[in-house]
């Protein structure tokens, strides 16, 4: 079989670098080996996690909110069964829509496991081979399990394994207080289970801002969620019908189900790159530049397979930028404005530089204001007045450099500060603009305005810390 473009992996990058390439032009073939096209990200990452997220909220409108609004439903009760026949049909949904956008765009999908025979034919297991022009390599990732004793238990599960119970645990210790483990965590406490997070760094979420980790740890606390940090797993015992997980200095903690959720790694070997001279590192995946190219000049590297951000946007735009190159067009990415979501309770939503991140590149030429949503009229019709947004600039010329945010919806109210990011906006665009009124929108411009010292919806013109 040949073809101006082969797409090896379907996911969020694969089927968006096919889906381009075929757009401009190409005959395109894409390989994936799973039953439906995907992925990760729609058959067992964002979409079903995500769908979960949706019936966790639900349960805490109608425990926390409907009654406030004058709406009698009478305490929740959850029908896992059910909750799990929405998430499988969300994710048929999604999955069925690419296979349709493959078929609208003339993408060939071959299913089947890819492997590199030359740099210009990739085998299919029991199936032809594909010989191509270009190709973008899309593999993803798999979630790292670490050495630990007792880990190989049927009871410790990664975030697949969760995502297939049929059952909801009463007792669940989450390894790892990173985006996936505490989004779990988050889900599952609202489902009813009894949540222990065990995290061997001093904080949740490591890598985002300060305030917004303490923020959330201080919510989860507060939803009875357990929080064990700077402490490591040492040994978990299976005891048939439970598990004992023990952590830290001599303790231990009874549970009926383990998430392992400790990372992903990128998926990069028995692809044949060695012998085609891709190179790649096992732990921080195929090296790709700014125009996604590999080391070989017509092979483009997308995703988690090759990326540090590991997350699903960033595989979309990596693969538009693929197969725009591929088919002789000039793009690059720009990692400026990569939102970054964590649809926890509360969620947070950020981009750009964190407090911490700005004050160590900028010095002392960093202002801060933090506006706290229970300032903002609609989160509090909406009950929902946990968290802030943090507005973050360099004082020299005003130029944004970060926002921040915890509380209600800012997954999506993120994306605000991106095209403000990726415009170069200053503070003074995001403060002196309209924001719809009453929305929680308003919380942007609100945050920009403490920044400025000019808050007008609070009583201190200037508030600088969060109130995490
Ligand atoms: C539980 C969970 C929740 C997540 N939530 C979010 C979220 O809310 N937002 C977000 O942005 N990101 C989220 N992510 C991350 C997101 O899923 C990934 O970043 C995204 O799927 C990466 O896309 P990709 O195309 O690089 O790889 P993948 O989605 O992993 O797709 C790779 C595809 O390649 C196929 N493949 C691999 N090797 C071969 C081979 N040799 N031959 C044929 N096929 C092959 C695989 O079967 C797979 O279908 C989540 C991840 C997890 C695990």
């Amino acid at each position: 079989m040949e073809c101006d473009v082969a797409v090896l992996g379907g996911g969020p990058g694969g089927y968006t670098a096919a889906i381009r390439a075929a757009q401009l032009g190409a005959n395109t073939v894409c390989i994936d080996k799973e039953p439906e096209l995907g992925g990760t990200c729609l058959r067992v990452g964002c979409i079903p996690t995500k769908a979960w997220v949706q019936t966790a909220f639900a349960i805490k409108e109608a425990d926390e909110t409907f009654g406030k609004l004058g709406v009698k439903v009478g305490t929740p009760d959850l029908d896992f069964a059910t909750a799990n026949q929405w998430k499988d049909g969300v994710v048929k949904q999604m999955t069925g829509g690419v296979a349709s956008l493959f078929k609208a765009n003339g993408v060939d999908w071959v299913k089947g496991t890819g492997r590199f025979k030359d740099a210009n034919t990739i085998a299919v297991e029991g199936g032809e081979d594909v010989t191509f022009k270009q190709a973008v390599i899309a593999t993803g990732s798999y979630p790292l399990r670490p050495p630990i004793e007792g880990l190989d238990s049927p009871r410790c599960v990664d975030s697949t394994g969760l995502l297939a119970q049929s059952e909801v645990p009463r007792r669940l210790v989450v390894l790892g207080g990173g985006i996936i483990g505490c989004e779990f965590a988050s889900i599952l406490a609202r489902f009813g289970s009894e949540v222990t997070i065990i995290e061997m760094l001093p904080k949740l979420i490591p890598m985002e801002d300060d305030d917004a980790a303490a923020e959330l740890a201080k919510q989860f606390k507060r939803r009875n969620i357990a929080l064990h940090l700077e402490k490591q797993c040492t040994k978990v015992e299976d005891r048939g019908e439970s598990l004992t997980v023990h952590f830290g200095d001599g303790e231990t903690v009874e549970a009926d189900l383990m998430l392992v959720a400790v990372g992903r790694g990128p998926l990069v070997e028995n692809l044949g790159l060695e012998e085609i001279g891709v190179e790649f590192d096992r732990r921080k995946g195929i090296a790709a530049d700014e125009h996604r190219r590999t080391t070989v000049e017509h092979i483009y590297a997308v995703g988690d397979c090759a990326g540090y951000w590991q997350l699903a946007h960033t595989a979309f735009r990596e693969a538009e930028v693929a197969a725009e190159n591929a088919m002789g067009h000039e793009a690059v990415v720009d990692n400026r404005g990569v939102p970054r979501p964590i649809y926890t309770d509360p969620e947070i939503a950020a981009v750009g530089l964190t407090e911490q991140e700005a004050r160590e590149q900028y010095g002392d030429d960093v202002e801060v204001g933090v506006f706290p949503w229970v300032a903002n009229a609609r989160a509090v019709m909406q009950n929902e007045t946990v968290g802030w947004v943090k507005s973050i600039h360099e004082s020299r010329y005003g130029e944004l450099l970060g926002v921040v945010m915890v509380g209600p919806h800012v997954t999506d109210l993120i994306e605000a500060g991106v095209v403000a990011l990726d415009a170069e906006s200053t503070v003074e665009t995001v403060a002196d603009g309209m924001t719809a009124h009453p929305t929680l929108s308003e919380g942007i411009k609100e945050a920009g305005l403490v920044a400025l010292g000019r808050a007008i919806h609070l009583p201190n013109r200037k508030r600088a810390k969060a109130t995490a």
